[in-house]
C-alpha cells in the first residue's frame, strides 16, 4: 500500500489511523491493536545548488557513516551545526588528512576547546562565515565564503542534522528525545501500550542493519501479544474456510 497515515489515534482501545492514498484514491481508515511505526527521519539540509544532483552524484553526502569509506583521502568539507560543532569534522578526518571544516553562521559556535582540538587533529578551520555553496561543472562541490574565498572540495558533508518523523506516536504521549527521535525498549515499545517503533524514528544508529534487527524483534514481540495466535487443528481450519 503506497500512501500516507496522516493521523493516528485510539478509540476505545484500539488504534485508528487515516490512511491517504498515494494515487488520490478515496482515503479511509485502517484499525489495529498493534502498530509498527518506521516513518525514518527528515534530514535538515541547507540551500546548495543543483541538490538532488549533487547528493545522487556524491558530491553532497549526508551519512559518513555508510559512506566515509568512499572519501578516503578526498578534500572533504563540512558545516558546524549546533548540536555538534566539531564532532562530524574530526570523524571525517579518520578518513582524511584534508578536512575543511566551515563555520555556519555569522558568529562562531566553537568555544577554545573545541578549537584545540580541531587544530590537534589537523582539520583546517575556515573562520570566514559559509555564504553558499555552488557545483563546479564537473560536479564539484565549491564553497563560497562572506569574505568573498572560493573553497573547491571534492565531497561535502552539510551534516546538519535530522528530525525524526515521531509526530503520529508523540501525538500519543510517546516519549520522544533529541531530534524528536522516539525513545523505545529493547522489544522496540514505545510508551503507548501496542505501539512499537523501529529503525531512524527511534533513538540510534542510522543504519538499515538496526532497522532490520528492530524490526525482527518488534515483530516477534507483536506476534507473542496477538490474542489469535493460538493455531486451531488442521482438520477444524479446513473445515472452517
Ligand atoms: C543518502 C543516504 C545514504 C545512506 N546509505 C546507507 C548505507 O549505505 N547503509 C546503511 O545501512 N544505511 C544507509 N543510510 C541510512 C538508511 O537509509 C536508514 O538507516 C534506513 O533507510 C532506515 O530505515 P527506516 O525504515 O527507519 O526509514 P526510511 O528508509 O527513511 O523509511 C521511512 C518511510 O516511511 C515513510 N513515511 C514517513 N511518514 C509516513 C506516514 N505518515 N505515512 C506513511 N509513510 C510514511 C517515508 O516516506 C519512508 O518511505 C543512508 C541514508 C541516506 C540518507
Amino acid at each position: 500500500m503506497a500512501g500516507e497515515i496522516l493521523d493516528l489515534r485510539l478509540e476505545d482501545g484500539v488504534f485508528v489511523g487515516d490512511y491517504a492514498p498515494a494515487d488520490g484514491g478515496a482515503s479511509c481508515q485502517i484499525r489495529a491493536h498493534t502498530v509498527l511505526l518506521a516513518t525514518g527521519v527528515a534530514d535538515a539540509g541547507m540551500p546548495v545548488e543543483r541538490w538532488d544532483e549533487a547528493v545522487r552524484c556524491g558530491a553532497v553526502r549526508l551519512c559518513p557513516v555508510c559512506d566515509g569509506w568512499d572519501v578516503i583521502d578526498k578534500r572533504i568539507g563540512v558545516v558546524t551545526s549546533d548540536a555538534n560543532p566539531v564532532g562530524h569534522a574530526l570523524f571525517m578526518r579518520t578518513f582524511s588528512a584534508d578536512v575543511l571544516l566551515f563555520e555556519r553562521g555569522p558568529v562562531s559556535t566553537l568555544n577554545q576547546e573545541e578549537r584545540q582540538r580541531l587544530a590537534a587533529a589537523g582539520v583546517t578551520l575556515v573562520e570566514s562565515p559559509l555564504a553558499g555553496v555552488t557545483m563546479s561543472e564537473d560536479m564539484k562541490p565549491v564553497l563560497h565564503t562572506r569574505d568573498g574565498t572560493d573553497y573547491l572540495c571534492d565531497v561535502f558533508y552539510p551534516m546538519l542534522g535530522e528530525n525524526a518523523r515521531s509526530d503520529l506516536a508523540s501525538g500519543l504521549g510517546a516519549e520522544t528525545v533529541e531530534c524528536r527521535k522516539l525513545l523505545v525498549d529493547e522489544h522496540c515499545r514505545t510508551q503507548v501500550p501496542g505501539l512499537f517503533a523501529v529503525g531512524d524514528v527511534t533513538r540510534g544508529l542510522n543504519q538499515i542493519a538496526v532497522a532490520t534487527g528492530q524490526a525482527a524483534l518488534a515483530a516477534t514481540t507483536i506476534h507473542n501479544m496477538l490474542p489469535w495466535r493460538l493455531r486451531q487443528p488442521a482438520a477444524q481450519a479446513a473445515n472452517a474456510s
